[in-house]
């Protein structure tokens, strides 16, 4: 009876191992699925509008599961308004973690992250999040229309006009057309196959409809072809035209155009510069990073 009790225990002990290694290998997939914030926070403010600073002051981060592994050591930097940051760094920097704590995922442990200089807890979150606004690497449409994806969450307030404004910034308002349903053809697992740039596009064109102040962007990394980048580029330049953007950028010719570059490595911030001053120091590590080629070329063709 012992021998089956600890050998019930142990398979439970290894089920329950299987599936935390899961969720963490799927912690990508549901922030994703579900970019709601995870920590409720009771802010009131709501003003008229939004220049766009923002500032991480000392931020000092450990996951919650991890509490003894520090993700992000003192790190600081500001974004001005109208300014686009490119965060770069290698893989397991912090650089994600440093958007999940703007995108109020987490609370740091210490510091303060403010929008136009109020921490960004004392905004109403709702309004919060239609003014930061992120747009992934890996976009998912949900099951329903491409009027419902692009006006989801602000379907309330946001018109018709608005989303087709916004889908033509974002280079897709001509696809859409060209399929006979138009703004209510079906996406999602049932609906019309979009390839990765077009789902791209519709997911910019969910973050413009909400005319945010700060935009988020995570760069692909998986190579689209080379039309669907130009497209893509072309959107973003346009989309951040007056506004400030924040994107972690994985490709030398998103880095070039950066007003700044904030290099990150093991959780700091190790150097700020734009391109030219940066790839002076060939002692750093933006330097080498662009030299061993960890930031993307451009595709042949596109260039
Ligand atoms: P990449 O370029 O590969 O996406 P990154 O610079 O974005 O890397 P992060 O994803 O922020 O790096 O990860 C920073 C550190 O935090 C890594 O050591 C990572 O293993 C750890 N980490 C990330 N997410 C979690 C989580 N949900 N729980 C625990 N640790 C995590």
């Amino acid at each position: 009876y012992q021998l089956q009790l600890g050998e019930t225990l142990y398979n439970f002990g290894w089920v329950f191992t299987s599936l935390m290694e899961s969720v963490g290998a799927s912690r990508k997939v549901f922030e994703y699925l579900y970019r709601q914030p995870k920590i409720t926070y009771n802010g009131m403010l709501k003003p008229t509008a939004i220049e766009g600073k923002v500032a991480f002051n000392d931020i000092v981060f450990s996951y919650p599961t991890r509490a003894s592994t520090l993700v992000l050591n003192r790190v600081s930097f500001t974004v001005n308004p109208g300014e686009t940051v490119a965060l770069v760094g290698p893989s397991g920097a912090g650089k994600s973690s440093i958007i999940s704590l703007l995108e109020h995922f987490y609370e740091p442990r210490n510091g303060k992250i403010t929008l136009d200089n109020y921490g960004i807890e004392e905004y109403d979150h709702k309004y919060f999040h239609q003014k930061v606004a992120m747009v992934s690497q890996e976009p998912v449409l949900h099951d329903g229309t491409v009027r419902y994806n692009i006006l989801y969450g602000c379907e309330e307030w946001a018109t018709e006009s608005e989303m087709i404004r916004a889908a033509k910034l974002a280079n897709i308002h001509e696809f859409i057309m060209e399929s006979e349903k138009g703004y209510d053809t079906q996406c999602g697992e049932k609906g019309v196959q979009m390839s990765g740039g077009q789902k791209q596009r519709i997911a910019i064109a969910r973050a413009l409809v909400r005319e945010p102040a700060v935009l988020i962007l995570d760069e692909a990394t998986s190579a689209l072809d080379a039309e669907s980048e130009h497209i893509i580029q072309t959107a973003l330049a346009q989309c951040a035209i007056g506004r400030s953007v924040i994107i972690i950028a994985h490709r030398l010719s998103t880095v070039e155009k950066a007003d700044r570059i904030v290099v990150i490595n093991k959780g700091k911030v190790i150097q700020t510069g734009n391109h030219k001053t940066l790839m002076q120091n060939s002692s750093g590590l933006y330097y080498s990073l662009v030299q061993r080629q960890l930031l993307q070329q451009a595709d042949e063709s596109d260039a």
